[in-house]
Parts: C-alpha cells; sequence; structure tokens
C-alpha cells in the first residue's frame, strides 16, 4: 500500500514527543507532518520547522477557501489544523506522514484516512504515574497539574476503542521496541 499515515495522539505527559522524535530517526521514510497554527512561536520555533505560523484572520481565510484536512480551536483563539498541501507535499516525496495531534484530532484524522492510517494512542501507565512525572518535571504549579491530569484523564475516557493501538509508556525503552515494531509492520503492509 502507498500513501500512508502514522497518527500519534497522547494526554500531556505520556512522552508522545520523545517516541515520534525516536521513530523519525529509526524510519527514514517517516516524515513529521508540519502543522498550522495561529497560536504565536514559543522561543526558537520558526516558520515552516515546527509549524506554519498564521495570523487568526490568514487561518479562518484558509479554512473558508477550504484548505485543510482538518482544523480544531485547540484552545481559544487558537487554531490548529493540517493543511492538504502538507499532506501532498510529504506523499509526492514517496514518504509515509507521521501525524503528532491532539486526541480528538486524532480521532478525525483515522475517519478521514480510514485504510491509509495506523493510529496509536500513548498512554502514561496510570493517573498517578502522570501526576508524579509532571510534578517532577517541575514546570507547572499544583492547579496546573491537576486540570492536566483532569483532561488526561478524560481523553483516556474519550479515546477508548477509537484508535487501532494503545501504547503504554512505562519504560521508555520497551515502549520505543513495542512502537518500531508496529510501526515497522505498518510500513511493510
Ligand atoms: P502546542 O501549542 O503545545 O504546540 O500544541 C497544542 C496542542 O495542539 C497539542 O495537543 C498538539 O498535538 C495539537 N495540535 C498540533 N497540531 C495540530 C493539528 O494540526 N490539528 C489539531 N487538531 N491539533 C493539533
Amino acid at each position: 500500500m502507498s500513501n500512508k499515515v502514522i497518527i500519534f495522539s497522547a494526554p500531556s505527559g505520556a512522552g508522545k514527543s520523545t517516541i515520534v522524535n525516536h521513530l523519525l530517526k529509526k524510519y527514514p521514510e517517516l516524515e513529521f507532518s508540519i502543522s498550522a497554527t495561529s497560536r504565536a512561536p514559543r522561543g526558537q520555533e520558526k516558520h515552516g520547522v515546527e509549524y506554519y505560523f498564521f495570523t487568526a484572520d490568514e487561518f479562518r481565510s484558509m479554512i473558508a477557501e477550504d484548505k485543510f484536512v482538518e482544523h480544531e480551536e485547540v484552545y481559544a483563539g487558537s487554531y490548529y489544523g493540517t493543511l492538504k498541501s502538507e499532506v501532498d507535499r510529504i506523499w509526492a516525496k514517496g514518504n509515509t506522514i507521521i501525524f503528532d495531534i491532539d486526541v480528538q484530532g486524532g480521532v478525525n484524522l483515522k475517519r478521514i484516512f480510514g485504510e491509509q492510517a495506523f493510529s496509536i494512542f500513548i498512554q502514561a501507565p496510570s493517573v498517578e504515574v502522570l501526576r508524579e512525572r509532571l510534578i517532577g518535571r517541575g514546570t507547572d504549579t499544583p492547579e496546573a497539574i491537576e486540570k492536566r491530569v483532569a483532561k488526561a484523564a478524560s481523553e483516556m475516557e474519550f479515546a477508548d476503542g477509537k484508535f487501532d493501538y494503545k501504547l503504554i509508556n512505562d519504560d521508555l525503552e520497551t515502549a520505543f521496541a513495542e512502537a518500531e515494531s508496529v510501526v515497522g509492520s505498518f510500513l511493510k503492509r
């Protein structure tokens, strides 16, 4: 099968980006889908690298022009979406697209791409472990941590049964090996 996509979704703190970056290094035929967003660049982020950055007005015009495969207002006033041109760009090179997207977006993409897609939900082993990881990271206040934990719990419930594969990220090396194995078999299809 050609023109394939792999979708990764996870609640925050589950280790999604670490696993996606590992797979990008392991399989050269994978290419990361750069999303469009209307949020401001953070730190060293550059247009066309982490995201394609647009104003909210530009983003809304592009929605009206039907330029997106999927789009969502992930936070109030902040739009995120996958451009049709991005999908075409990656497939034109013969590569398989890898998406790092929120849980709702992941479910939408799986519905759109069907059999061409393999969707993976990454989950922390438990709500307690997730809370400990967020505390250990030391970047959030206790209130913010509780908000993230509550969101993660509801996302886990929402995701149940909607993804092709659920990967529990307990030990990172084990999670890498499991991700390599399931992605490897999908790439051979
Ligand atoms: P951040 O602003 O932290 O980079 O991303 C915020 C959230 O938006 C994350 O959950 C991220 O996965 C999600 N996101 C990034 N790109 C897209 C996209 O193209 N579509 C949707 N629906 N969500 C996205």
